[in-house]
């Protein structure tokens, strides 16, 4: 089997959830006691918050990269950053060391284009919406075309993921408010959503909002370093 590393913490709400899937993943497919040998290095998220709101990428991208550095030393095989929004500096990580990490958009494109999708939703943090680092790789690397909320509504996903799931508050006023946000996007063309910040899942699953397929970028991420763990599937190069 392969050693994971994983950058958690980015909260530490959803790093809670990649334990536990990858965790029964591994056991639902080698039985008995089989467990995956991983390494999780959790960071100050009051870091990775105030980097955030201050767009100091480079900072982020140096803090990020020294703890990549420490979990490939350690034998991680290869790297997940737990965090949609943090791929934002997922080059510099990469440059900083020699195993893969497996990039949340590529996994997340392969899934959709496995249902035949071509136009997704995508709901997550400011950075993750507005930003090219995100939407760009999804259009330009897969022809995968996002719409994303109005102004107004991405402010509210962003706070609500900041305020509420990030601290562990999850409220059905709340979830109205995303299921609202979704019905908007397949109004506005999109054929399925991307849950594409690591904590939504908290909030919405599939059972909320039937009218099409979400894809949870945390379970899809999970399922991956399943995959890749107990040799499924090659590491990428
Ligand atoms: N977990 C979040 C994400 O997937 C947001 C927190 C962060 O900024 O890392 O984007």
């Amino acid at each position: 089997m392969k050693t994971i590393g994983i950058l958690g913490g980015m909260s530490s709400q959803s790093t809670i959830p990649y334990y536990r899937l990858i965790n029964e993943g591994v056991n639902c497919i080698l039985g008995g006691h089989h467990a995956p040998e991983m390494l999780i290095y959790s960071v100050n998220f009051h870091y990775i918050e105030t980097f955030l709101r201050q767009g100091q990428w480079d900072d982020a991208a140096a803090y990020l990269s020294e703890k990549a550095v420490k979990l490939e030393k350690a034998g991680a095989d290869f790297l997940l950053l737990a965090t949609n929004t943090m791929h934002r500096v997922a080059p510099q990580i990469e440059q900083a060391v020699s195993i893969p990490l497996i990039h949340i958009v590529d996994v997340t494109a392969e899934a959709i284009l496995k249902q035949g999708i071509k136009t997704v939703g995508i709901l997550g943090t400011k950075p993750t919406m507005e930003a090219e680092f995100y939407t760009a790789r999804f259009r330009d690397k897969f022809g995968i075309t996002p719409v994303i909320p109005s102004p107004e509504e991405r402010q509210r996903v962003h706070t609500i993921i900041f305020d509420e799931l990030c601290r562990d508050v999850v409220t059905d006023a709340s979830r109205q408010e995303y299921l609202a946000i979704m019905r908007n996007l397949m109004a506005s063309g999109a054929e399925g959503i991307i849950l594409g910040c690591t904590e939504i899942g908290m909030l919405i699953s599939q059972q909320d909002f039937p009218d099409a397929p979400l894809f949870d970028t945390t379970i899809l991420h999970a399922q991956k370093a399943v995959n890749l763990c107990v040799e499924r599937e090659p590491l990428p190069k």
